[in-house]
């Protein structure tokens, strides 16, 4: 495809998002095929021959798009949000369209000092001091297996340079939360620490962690002769946006020198207001920190950031320097490979900053209060519904609720919720997501997508009491 012909194809695929987003709300919010119907109408083989790019658009209309569930759809309450700002996906089609590379600073100088520059200036949007020095990876999943690689050669003094982690005398220790992420039980898997080497700490009333909990757990490891090696807190449970005790934590982590990264994948977007900051008070004792500006804050999928205190540390664990990528001013720039797990870098920077520019920074924060406002309207609607409850405190977007007719218990009452919660997402009025808390079912009204106004949000509200109750 040459220049003009792609000027040509191009205005019309933009032209066809543009329509996609404009017209999104009319389609059935979850897709509503059967497994493998989109595979039946794609050919088995590839084309031989070149054929007109026009074709493409007719399959987007006719097989793509039934086979999409929508996550910029106002409906779309499920997971967490994982909003594409139009703005920011201009930043990623100008990353593609540019086709340049961050192997080494040299490789594209522009590509690593934006990304400082956008990366501090998250910095401060979200209220962590200067200390703080951050780098975009591209999930929460590979930011907190880097930090647990960073945690295990702190602890082991560099056990990587000599035997690894087989070379180690004494098992090191991770501890979580029974509500961290699943992310966070594979990166410690991934990093080599070992299941039986895991603990999942217990959690209180409101589902945050208990530091005694961890102090105990620390202690009878020490007292086994292992040796306690990182602790992951959260600000923002994936299941009910729960808060792990950060001052607390840290205060327990650093009594034992055990590393803290905080997994705020969800929450960090919402640190960019100051009212919300309380929630990982004590941040600034962490030693790492992921957020994802790809969820609720707009960045188009996909953009973590990963905070770190001690770069050094970072590049003494992820360095490699083989003779293709040296220069002559390596001890005065950032290679940012060595920040990380890949060598090539995308130029994610760009949907950040065109982001943030186009948005401001207030306009960014008036849409998070916009929906902090919405979910606890929600929620109130819900507390004083008869048979309704929210089984959780509701400190960000989502609020989890559970229909409880009187009568219906344990696996009856699973199944109930179950039943109602399939009918709201078959009807195509809302996506919603079912979790289990405390062994049973329930219903996570995650709102936050950037369409969702009130109207949705009370919408949503009675299809929810509709199919419910009307069992
Ligand atoms: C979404 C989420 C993750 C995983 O994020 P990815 O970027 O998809 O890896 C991890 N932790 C929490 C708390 C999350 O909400």
């Amino acid at each position: 495809m040459n220049p003009e012909e792609f000027r040509r194809v191009g205005h019309q695929l933009i032209d066809w998002i543009a329509d996609y987003r404009a017209r999104v709300a009319e389609f059935p919010v979850r897709s509503a095929l059967e497994p493998g119907a989109v595979r039946a109408n794609l050919p088995k083989n590839p084309p031989t021959q070149p054929e007109p790019f026009e074709g493409i658009f007719s399959d987007l209309e006719e097989i793509i798009l039934p086979g999409l569930s929508h996550w910029q759809h106002p409906n779309f309450f499920g997971y967490f949000p994982s909003n594409g700002e139009l703005a920011s996906v201009l930043g990623d089609y100008l990353s593609t369209g540019l086709g340049v590379l961050g192997l080494s600073w040299q490789s594209s100088p522009a590509l690593t000092e934006l990304e400082e520059v956008v990366t501090d200036w998250m910095r401060q949007m979200v209220g962590l001091s200067d200390s703080w020095s951050g780098v975009i990876q591209d999930t929460a999943s590979t930011s907190t297996l880097v930090a647990l690689i960073c945690a295990r050669e702190r602890a082991s003094s560099y056990s990587l340079v000599r035997g690894g982690l087989q070379g180690e005398g004494q098992p090191l220790i991770v501890y979580v939360s029974q509500h961290s992420h699943s992310s966070v039980e594979k990166a410690a898997l991934l990093a080599g620490f070992g299941r039986d080497n895991l603990r999942f700490i217990s959690t209180d009333e409101k589902y945050a962690m208990k530091p005694n909990a961890l102090a105990d757990a620390i202690q009878s490891d020490i007292e086994r002769g292992l040796i306690p090696c990182a602790v992951v807190a959260t600000t923002g449970t994936t299941t009910t946006t729960a808060l792990d005790p950060v001052d607390a934590i840290a205060k327990v982590a650093r009594r034992h020198n055990l590393w803290l990264h905080v997994d705020a994948a969800m929450a960090g977007s919402a640190m960019i207001l100051p009212e919300c900051r309380w929630m990982w008070e004590g941040i600034e004792s962490a030693d790492s920190l992921v957020f994802n500006p790809h969820k609720w804050l707009g960045a188009a999928f996909d953009c973590s950031l990963y905070y770190v205190r001690d770069p050094q540390h970072l590049l003494r664990v992820m360095s490699t320097n083989p003779s293709f990528l040296q220069s002559a001013i390596d001890g005065k720039v950032k290679n940012l490979r060595d920040w990380g797990i890949p060598l090539g870098r995308r130029f994610r920077a760009l949907k950040l900053w065109c982001l943030i520019r186009e948005q401001g920074v207030e306009g960014l924060q008036s849409r998070l209060r916009r929906d902090l406002a919405n979910a606890q309207w929600f929620a109130e609607k819900v507390r004083v519904t008869p048979n309704w409850r929210v089984l959780a405190p509701v400190p960000l977007q989502t609020i989890c609720v559970r229909h409880e007719p009187p009568g219906l218990e344990g696996e009856e009452l699973d199944k109930h919720t179950q039943a109602w919660v399939e009918r709201v997402n078959s009807s195509g009025g809302a996506y919603l997501t079912p979790a289990t808390l405390g062994g049973r079912w329930m219903v996570r009204v995650s709102i936050g997508s950037i369409l969702t106004e009130r109207q949705h949000v009370e919408a949503l509200w009675n299809l929810m009491r509709r199919e419910a109750e009307e069992d």
